[in-house]
């Protein structure tokens, strides 16, 4: 059961595994997740259906007439490519691409020590870790430097988690606290030797809760330049759960090796769950701009991979970061503000920071988190 098709697959990835167990299990599996949003710019993280948010064959219909000169990519006219948008906004730059989700470009070694497009600026190059994470290449890889996002193996299971999670304003102060547990079902980790993920990614860890206790800037500002994005985690989504940038420990694209389970979600060392890529189990909207996923460390918001006018957006219509600025809706009110987007191809997320990062604490559960 493990290849359920579609829906999360964009978004798996990664990690992991560094080899000793983890932390024990705290959290019971089966009590329902709890978590408590008190932003009002919150979305809720209920399981979306399946066949809503399933990136193949969802082509957005991008109204509101298409500018751009459409310069399709090679080879990406079949299959359950995701459409991207034209150049229909100033927010919006680039030329109409398309991902292909058969064949997703992988991202190894696209670590820099600058802003640049397509690429993780990891503080210090990115070191990597004693981490192992997947230990085979999965038949998902094609020989042509890509892979296919819809034939990643899926970590089984659905176990649910007592997830606490607050997200609150404060003045000019946002605070996130809770015990990062999702409030979603996850898979059952360690991987367990009959699960076909196993064959691939031996991930030993279980999850457990951790301490999540984050403050941000409620109202962020662009710094006067980007900065570079580090260990434990670049964004905490409305779930309660953390994301992580998109590099497994021997700087690899985590979205194209890792195995995640069906909410793109698994644990490292010290039992975090993360994401690398997003989740189809933290709900979107179903059509225009992406709704609010989470926040990003430097206080920015982190949407879902849809532009203004429902596009799918790629790499191209977004910084160096992954973001842009346009007019969202932010804590009940219309703000022209900088922001990140997910997307459906490498980095994914958060790439480097265009604010200013909070100085995470020590987190899980006190140690540090290594990254997987
Ligand atoms: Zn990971
Ligand atoms: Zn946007």
């Amino acid at each position: 059961m493990a290849r359920q098709l579609a829906l999360l697959l964009p978004f798996a990835a990664v990690l992991v595994a560094c080899g000793s167990d983890g932390s024990p299990v705290s959290g019971a599996p089966s009590a329902t997740a709890s978590s408590t949003i008190a932003a009002a710019t919150a979305t809720g993280g209920s399981i979306p259906s399946e066949g809503a948010r399933t990136a193949g064959g969802a082509t957005p219909t991008v109204s509101g007439g298409t500018a751009g000169s459409a310069t399709a990519s090679p080879g990406a006219s079949s299959t359950p490519g995701v459409a991207a948008s034209a150049a229909t906004s100033p927010a919006v730059v680039g030329p109409r691409r398309v991902i292909d989700l058969l064949r997703v470009p992988v991202g190894d070694g696209k670590v820099s020590t600058s802003a640049r497009a397509g690429y993780v600026w990891r503080c210090g190059g990115g070191a990597g870790g004693p981490g192992g994470g997947a230990s085979v290449k999965g038949p998902w890889f094609n020989s042509d430097g890509t892979y296919n996002a819809t034939a990643k193996a899926i970590v089984d299971g659905a176990i649910g988690w007592p997830s606490s999670f607050t997200a609150s304003r404060s003045g000019s102060s946002r605070i996130l606290t809770g015990n990062a547990l999702p409030n979603h079902v996850t898979g059952r980790f360690p991987i367990q030797p009959s699960d076909d993920a196993y064959q691939y990614d031996r991930n030993p860890n279980f999850i457990s809760q951790q301490t999540l206790a984050v403050t941000l800037p409620a109202d962020p500002q662009v710094a006067a330049q980007a900065s570079c994005v580090s260990p434990p985690f670049v964004a905490v989504l409305a779930s309660g759960s953390v994301v992580f940038d998109a590099l497994d420990a021997l700087n690899r694209d985590a979205g194209a090796w890792e195995t995640q389970d069906r909410c793109a979600g698994h644990p490292q060392r010290t039992g975090q769950y993360h994401y690398h890529t997003v989740t189809a189990c933290v709900a979107d909207s179903d059509s225009g701009h992406s709704a609010l996923l989470g926040w990003a460390v430097d206080g920015f918001g982190l949407f879902g991979v849809r532009g203004e006018r429902g596009e799918t957006l790629t790499n191209d219509n977004l910084d160096a970061c992954h973001g842009h600025a346009h007019e969202v809706e932010w804590d009940g009110r219309q703000v022209t503000m900088y922001h990140y987007h997910a997307t459906y191809e490498y980095p994914y997320t958060i790439s480097c920071y265009r604010g200013t990062p909070a100085r995470l604490p020590a987190t899980g559960g006190g140690a540090p988190p290594p990254r997987p």
